[in-house]
């Protein structure tokens, strides 16, 4: 089932469209089914289920963390995190650099955007983004990289609101891309099993992909 279900996603997506599967309340064994199937970027939303999956699973899976991170639970990822998606304000990323020059690291970053109209989503408001972006405090951390955004459109049926949420976090990608010097900055995560085809229509090129794959 699940390496069926990973070939149908990607034949579907194509070559230009990441897929990180969501791991998060799998059994170890179903995430291994998926890796057998060639997915080597695994994401969870909790620190300490991703410390327990990290000592069961292969150690060549690159870990994401894709869910609101506590900043005295920053030291437990930073030695081996491949990319923290769920950024979402100035204080964690000044904690993940701190942790990151102590491991002499380079950490990949997304910045997590608050597009839904649901308020039970972290994430930071467009005008606290481009506040963050502007502040010097962010301007001169060495140990970070900012590759990009991360968002989640509303959980509805609606699919013209999910279009337009979806559109909206592209049109501030662009922005972000155009207005600031961000070597790396070309990451847009955005799109899970209820929405990914659209938003990839709407310019993703990073989809999270849980239900999908496992069910
Ligand atoms: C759970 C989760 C997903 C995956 O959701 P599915 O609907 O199972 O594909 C994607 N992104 C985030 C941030 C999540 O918490």
């Amino acid at each position: 089932m699940v390496a069926e279900n990973i070939l149908k996603i990607k034949q579907e997506i194509g070559q230009k469209v990441e897929l990180v599967v969501v791991s998060k309340y799998r059994h170890f064994e179903e995430i291994q089914k998926a890796y057998d199937a060639g997915i080597r970027h695994f994401a969870e939303n909790r620190v300490q289920a991703l410390l327990e999956r990290k000592t069961q699973l292969p150690s060549d899976i690159q870990w994401h963390i894709i869910g609101h991170l506590q900043t005295n639970k920053v030291k437990h990822i930073v030695p081996f995190i491949a990319m923290i998606q769920s950024v979402d304000s100035l204080k964690l990323l000044q904690e993940i650099n701190k942790q990151a020059a102590y491991n002499q690291r380079n950490i990949k970053c997304l910045l997590q955007v608050f597009i839904a109209s649901e308020d039970t989503k972290f994430g930071l408001t467009e005008t606290e983004l481009f506040e963050l972006l502007n502040n010097p405090i962010f301007q001169s951390m060495q140990n970070i990289q900012i590759c990009g955004l991360m968002g989640m459109a509303s959980n509805t049926d609606n699919i013209p609101q999910v279009k337009q949420e979806l559109t909206h976090l592209k049109n501030i990608f662009d922005r972000v891309k155009k207005e600031f010097t961000l070597p790396e900055f070309n990451t847009l995560s955005m799109g899970m099993s209820s929405d990914y085809q659209i938003a990839i229509e709407c310019g993703s090129n990073m989809i999270r992909i849980g239900s999908r794959v496992f069910e």
